[in-house]
């Protein structure tokens, strides 16, 4: 393990990756005898009569490819207590919750010692590439990052989100402090239990460190956009608490307030600068680096769900470079990103192979040119899944995963392109979730599509300076036929409703799948709803899910809310203000 930052040797974790990316094929090879020779004692691999094979042929003839459900069973067992070994040989002793945003609610995944040194394998990694394009020196970094609450599960593991784990993780610190720069917030401020008490001290300790910040970075990007957003709206009390070295009465919670107490004195001179400076900006255009002089990039997730809040966050960031994070999961880290320079709507993840064993279903594109469009959609015959050796350029798959902890042909659910090697090593790009988002009989629209139709639609309100803040979507089967729902969140209001009503025909129009189009024309799909909802919406949807115990720091926008998550679709539709049906098929 890194002890300090003269230990760090960039060039020599760069040499290692080259060298482990040669031969993916043995090493793919290798992982999976690890992986199993290691759990060879757990239950569930002695019950499907591996009998001690660790080849990939036996591995694949004797194992099933699992969703979470099917998990659920075992991992409820180690989460009431059971020690045996169930799903790994070493008793699990701490539970991961995933987001669940999708699903509507917090899922449980085991989480061990191995998926600690992943997570630092991937950290070091992706750091070295980084470094070497943007190298930063011995300054701060303004951390947006935030815990879950920790509870003890029923039988008395430490459960919080997979980013708590690993914040809370001594080891990791270590190697953040060796690779680094220090984090300006005390731990005081990233456990805090109040996520906007905890934003508002993020925001001032970078403000006082305001000259040695080097980069400003969160997990997931939202969390930057929320946090300069907030910006706006307190930068004055901030100004405030700088000039008279006094803490906001908001902060209420007593071990931010001592923490904080010991960097907070008066200053205002510095108060003045940054009155100065934010009362000069025009529409925030540039606030980061206005703020921060010192900032060489921004730095977190911006691929996938992330993307479109990368607008408002190039607005933010004025030319400063943005630099999308590695891909992974609570379930366990896949790849690295270690093309820094790539904007983030092309960023590439190269994956790491001793890291865990990969399988990929291939998705086979289906071209309808019955209809006078062509679209893409994906094929659900399934086809075997191939290994991290055989997948080609230009073809996309779902991934499946085998860890160290106790996920064994584990269906994540996501969809990812390879769209090049880093030596024999697949560079993917992250795609979209599996699951449908919006499908009613024969069409099929994803995440992805969701988002373009919401950006198209979006420009229509350029002139009128208004933006989508945030958004997701219903299917509405209570009206014959059925139709789609859209929820807007927007950051004015919109004098003319004809221009809404547009926006409505447009993203009616936007969604090009087939399927979707040839319903619509015969009245199989009914009109488009668009519903602009309330400001602060979203933000009612972000605290419900962190009461369901998520972190800030993993939270991504359901884009979808089915009947089921009952409690997102009462919050949206409490908050309705406006409504607009389309015209645009008529
Ligand atoms: P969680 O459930 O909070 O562990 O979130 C894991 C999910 O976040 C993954 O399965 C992906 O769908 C998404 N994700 C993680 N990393 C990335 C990335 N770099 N780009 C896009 N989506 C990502």
């Amino acid at each position: 393990m890194l002890e300090n930052m003269e230990q760090f040797d960039y060039e020599k974790v760069i040499e290692e990756f080259e060298e482990l990316t040669k031969d993916v094929g043995r090493v793919q090879i290798e992982t999976l005898k690890w992986i199993l020779e290691e759990n060879r004692e757990a239950e569930y691999l002695q019950n499907l009569g591996l009998n001690g094979r660790t080849d990939p042929e036996s591995f694949k003839a004797c194992v099933p490819l699992v969703t979470h459900k099917d998990l659920e069973s075992y991992i409820q067992r180690i989460a009431d207590g059971d020690d045996s070994p169930i799903l790994t040989g070493k008793p699990i002793t701490t539970i991961s919750l995933s987001s669940g945003t999708t699903q509507g609610r917090p899922k449980f995944v085991p989480f061990n010692e191995e998926l600690m040194r992943t997570t630092i394998r991937i950290y070091e990694t992706s750091f070295a590439f980084r470094n070497r394009e943007f190298p930063v020196g011995n300054g701060k970094a303004l951390q947006l990052i935030y815990s879950s609450k920790q509870f003890k599960t029923k039988g008395g593991l430490a459960a919080g989100t997979a980013t708590t784990n690993v914040f809370r993780s001594q080891q990791f610190k270590k190697t953040l402090e060796s690779i680094r720069s220090q984090c300006c917030s005390p731990d005081e401020v990233i456990f805090g239990p109040d996520f906007h008490q905890s934003l508002y001290c993020h925001l001032l300790c970078g403000l006082i460190y305001r000259d040695e910040v080097e980069l400003v970075s969160s997990t997931f990007a939202h969390s930057i956009v929320f946090a300069f957003r907030t910006f706006e709206q307190v930068w004055e009390e901030l100004c405030d608490d700088i000039r008279t070295g006094v803490l906001s009465n908001r902060i209420a919670v007593p071990s931010i307030r001592t923490a904080l107490s010991k960097l907070l004195k008066p200053n205002p001179e510095l108060a003045d600068l940054i009155h100065n400076k934010c009362s000069g900006l025009s529409n925030w255009y540039g606030l980061i680096p206005e703020l921060f002089p010192n900032v060489k990039y921004i730095y977190g997730i911006m691929t996938g769900s992330m993307e479109p809040y990368l607008k408002k966050l190039r607005h933010y960031a004025g030319g400063l470079p943005l630099l999308s994070s590695d891909y992974g999961s609570s379930e366990g880290w896949i790849a690295a990103n270690v093309n820094p320079r790539l904007p983030p709507e092309s960023a590439t993840f190269a994956v790491l192979p001793d890291i865990g064993y990969f399988e990929f279903i291939p998705l086979r594109e289906k071209e309808d040119q019955s209809l006078d469009i062509t679209a893409v959609s994906y094929s659900f015959t399934e086809a075997e899944p191939i290994g991290l050796a055989e997948v080609k350029i230009g073809e996309e798959y779902e991934i499946i995963l085998t860890n160290f902890a106790g996920l064994y042909r584990y269906r994540l659910g996501d969809v990812v392109k390879v769209v090049g090697f880093h030596n024999s090593t697949p560079e993917l790009q992250f795609v979209c979730r599996r699951n449908l988002l919006l499908n009613i009989n024969i069409d099929k629209n994803t995440e992805k599509d969701l988002q373009l139709a919401v950006e198209t639609a979006g420009k229509l309100l350029l002139e009128e300076k208004v933006e989508v803040i945030d958004f997701t979507s219903h299917v509405d089967l209570s009206t014959d036929p059925g139709h789609y729902v859209i929820f807007w969140e927007l950051s004015n209001g919109v004098s003319d409703a004809q221009i809404l009503n547009e926006c409505c025909n447009c993203l009616d129009r936007s969604f090009v799948d087939a399927g979707y189009v040839s319903s619509r024309k015969v009245n199989g799909i009914g009109a488009l709803e668009l519903r602009v909802v309330r400001r602060g919406t979203f933000q009612k949807i972000l605290d419900h899910y962190l009461g369901l115990g998520s972190a800030v720091s993993q939270f991504k926008t359901p884009r979808c809310v089915g009947q089921s998550n009952n409690t997102v679709l009462q919050i949206l539709c409490n908050n309705v203000v406006n409504k607009y049906f389309s015209t645009a098929f008529c």
